[in-house]
């Protein structure tokens, strides 16, 4: 971005390694690569995956799915939002994208428009109460189907609410229910695909495997139990994004100064101070003030009074030889580190909304 001096270095070879890591576990894995990869960039995590070994994608809007199709890829895409806008039902059959569905609408649409067969996934509620067909609507499912034959069920999926969560019995229940919707609809005679595992799935729970899981934060290197007694689950993951900004200058703050908008911060002793070219127009959240922490030349330094629009300070007292231009890693580092979940920490968010915001800077493929 032009006004901008915050790159992101993109490690796609951790997003491999992670994507091998979890096949072991789970050797049918489709990844996730909806909003843009996780900010990590579509189409270079998608070729980088398709060299490993991947055979299907699930992207989000049908959208993302004509930009995978004209990579060019030729396995199977699935779009997890499915059709929303008029379009999208021309898009899906135009590109060859198999859809979720979740409302009759979608299917009578879909029935009407597709001039040749049209593999569609049923995409049933189980506990998220987000999006989903549930139980009672199976009968009128069967019905549609059998009416639009133009239309193919290829998958059946649902999402896991809790996953990510040590001992609960929720994940359990939603097997349950899924197993009860698969058994339905095979005992009215349709054969498909089963899916219904994320990432927290994949690496704690073997029940929720079926036909192929959907790896998504884990291939990006989060760990979704970062923090709970089954972190040691996911320690293998590599996170795959590292970013980094300028210093811009180097001063001293004199006891009793204080520093940056509002005055939230006053020093308590003679500091050294480190502006860096980073700020809240980069997606870096002012809600960090006082709050985080950036790693320059391996050393962890916090950062003191409120961030700005472009720019921040950081204390760097009594570390030797930082200048201005050196680099301060937001997340990532060298061979000192700041973990996506530490920062999604100090942010009061997820990892998941750490790489999709600051992933929206410059990227740089390393
Ligand atoms: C985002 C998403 C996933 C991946 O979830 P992670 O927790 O990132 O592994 C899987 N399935 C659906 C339907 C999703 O929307």
């Amino acid at each position: 971005m032009w006004y901008s001096f915050v790159d992101v270095e993109i490690h796609l070879e951790n997003i491999v390694k992670n994507f091998l890591f979890l096949q072991k576990s789970c050797s049918s894995l489709v990844p996730v690569i909806k909003a843009d990869a996780y900010g990590h960039g579509l189409i270079p995590v998608a070729r980088a995956l398709t060299h490993a070994g991947a055979k299907a994608f699930a992207v989000g809007s049908v959208e993302e799915g004509v930009a995978l199709r004209l990579m060019p890829f030729e396995g199977d895409i699935i779009s997890l939002l499915g059709p929303v806008e008029q379009r999208d039902f021309k898009l899906i059959c135009e590109y060859n994208i198999i859809p979720f569905v979740y409302h009759f609408e979608q299917i009578e649409n879909l029935g009407e428009i597709a001039k040749r067969q049209c593999p569609v996934a049923l995409k049933f509620d189980t506990g998220m109460a987000r999006l989903g067909f549930t139980e009672k609507d199976i009968p009128r499912i069967i019905d549609k189907l059998r009416f639009y034959s133009n239309l193919e069920l290829k998958i059946v999926a649902s999402h896991l609410a809790l996953a990510d969560s040590v001992e609960n019995d929720f994940v359990l229940e939603q097997v349950k229910r899924f197993n009860n919707i698969c058994q339905m609809l095979t005992q009215a005679g349709f054969k498909f695909k089963k899916s219904l595992a994320n990432s927290a799935g994949i690496l704690a729970w073997p029940e929720t495997y079926y036909d192929f899981a959907r790896p998504g934060i884990a291939l990006y290197g989060g760990n979704p139990f970062w923090g709970t007694n089954w972190q040691e689950k996911g320690v293998s993951l590599r996170p795959a994004m590292k970013v980094r900004a300028p210093l811009v200058n180097v001063r001293s703050l004199s006891k009793g100064e204080t520093i940056s908008y509002g005055r939230t911060f006053r020093a308590p002793s003679d500091m050294k101070v480190g502006i860096v070219a980073v700020g809240y127009a980069d997606n870096y959240s002012r809600s960090l003030s006082n709050k985080g922490w950036v790693v320059i030349k391996d050393k962890r330094c916090p950062i003191i009074g409120r961030v700005c629009m472009q720019m921040m300070a950081v204390d760097i007292t009594g570390i030797q030889s930082i200048e201005r231009g050196d680099m301060a890693y937001l997340l990532g580092g060298r061979n000192v580190s700041i973990l996506p979940e530490e920062l999604a920490e100090w942010w009061n968010t997820i990892s998941y909304e750490v790489f999709c915001v600051l992933g929206q800077n410059n990227r740089i493929y390393v």
